[in-house]
């Protein structure tokens, strides 16, 4: 399912190819999440001419609204959403330790799942790992999360070594009902398994090596810590990097706050990432800018963390589009003059043209990575 075409000579970044049954995808790979079933302001013509290979969705949100049953029935989420390109899902797991990190009152775990009460209408509901991984093949998405418990990062050594251990004893009950699925479907659905351990690194280590023999066709690294806390990321990676299973895709899940970050996970082996912050940061008017420089893998720009706040005075009459070796659709056609006119009157164009940039300079950014490694 999954093959490495070409590693760099300077750093771990590597170039894959990854089967799905919508198609292949290139990695290193950006994944926008489309949490609800949408990606905000955008159509599935904006997202596919930003350059985006595939979409993540969220088990628990679909499942509560508008049900995968619902969406089974339509003929699953490819067609629901009007998009015929790979999609993952999440499994839940994370949502659920949200929840419960907002109130403990909403969430009870037990060995056998988790038990917990709707914010939408507060009705009450179960998630087991078998649960979650049928909910994510009535949705039919191409690529399944296992269902897992998630640590904070608060946690004591033996508390996160408690939350590990029930993560991969899940694992094996997620392993066994894809199967059963995938072969009573006739499906061909991939399904990865999260490594928790939070910021421990010896239990990051034992996660990994439990996996390292199971029929998981990814290696996900989940929980608090991943892209949120960047410093502890790099470290993390690059003291696990060795143990990798280099023939499986290494996907860091909610990592890709910033490009930067991106860069920096890549170049430490790392094949998938996801998260909202650039959809989300261009809607709150910062743009990404910049360059890579491919001596030191920095972006570099004349702006902070290559972020353009469009809102700023200093662009009132700046007729320039946002980045001037971005070849997206909005800074093809609008100057930053304009748009700061847009984001300071509210109006909804704004955040496509925005939302439209940040993607496609992500995935340009991305794509700008993997044609220097190819040609190195
Ligand atoms: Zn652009």
């Amino acid at each position: 399912m999954f093959k490495v075409l070409k590693t760099s000579k300077k750093n771990k970044a590597r170039i894959g190819k990854l089967k799905t049954e919508h198609g292949f995808i290139e990695t290193p790979v950006f994944m926008p999440p489309a949490t609800k079933g949408y990606l905000k302001s955008l159509d599935v013509k904006d997202v596919d001419n930003a350059k985006t290979q595939m979409l993540l969705v969220n088990t628990y949100h679909l499942y509560l609204k508008p049900g995968d049953s619902y969406i089974k029935k339509f003929g699953g989420i490819h067609k629901f959403m009007g998009w015929n390109k790979p999609i993952l899902s999440d499994s839940g797991g994370f949502q659920v330790w949200s929840l419960n990190k907002r109130d403990q009152k909403l969430v009870k775990v037990n060995d056998q799942g988790v038990e917990f009460t709707s914010i939408l209408d507060g009705s009450k509901h179960i998630f087991t790992p078998e649960k979650a991984v049928k909910i994510q093949h009535n949705l039919g998405v191409d690529i399944l999360m296992a269902f897992d418990q998630c640590a904070s990062d608060e946690l004591s050594l033996k508390e996160s070594e408690n939350v590990l251990d029930k993560t991969n004893r899940w694992l094996m009950r997620n392993i066994s009902e894809h199967k059963k699925l995938n072969k009573r479907n006739g499906s061909n659905k991939l399904l990865f398994g999260i490594a928790q351990g939070g910021k421990y690194i010896s239990l990051r280590k034992k996660a990994i090596d439990f996996m390292k023999d199971l029929e998981i066709d990814g290696l996900a690294l989940g929980g608090e810590t991943i892209g949120y806390n960047m410093k502890e990321t790099k470290k993390l990676l690059d003291n696990i990097y060795d143990i990798f299973p280099k023939e499986k895709p290494i996907y860091t899940m909610g990592l890709g706050s910033k490009p930067q970050d991106m860069i920096d996970a890549i170049i430490r082996g790392v094949d998938m990432m996801d998260c909202v912050n650039p959809a989300r940061l261009a809607r709150h008017g910062s743009l990404f800018v910049g360059n890579l420089d491919f001596k030191t893998f920095k972006i570099k720009s004349s702006e902070k963390d290559n972020i353009l706040r469009i809102g700023q005075s200093k662009y009132k009459n700046d007729k320039k589009p946002i980045d001037k070796n971005c070849d997206c659709f909005t800074c093809q056609n609008y100057s930053r003059a304009y748009l700061r006119y847009l984001y300071l009157v509210n109006e909804p164009l704004y955040l496509r043209l925005a939302t439209i940039h940040n993607l496609h300079f992500t995935n340009m950014l991305i794509n700008t990575l993997k044609d220097f490694i190819k040609n190195e």
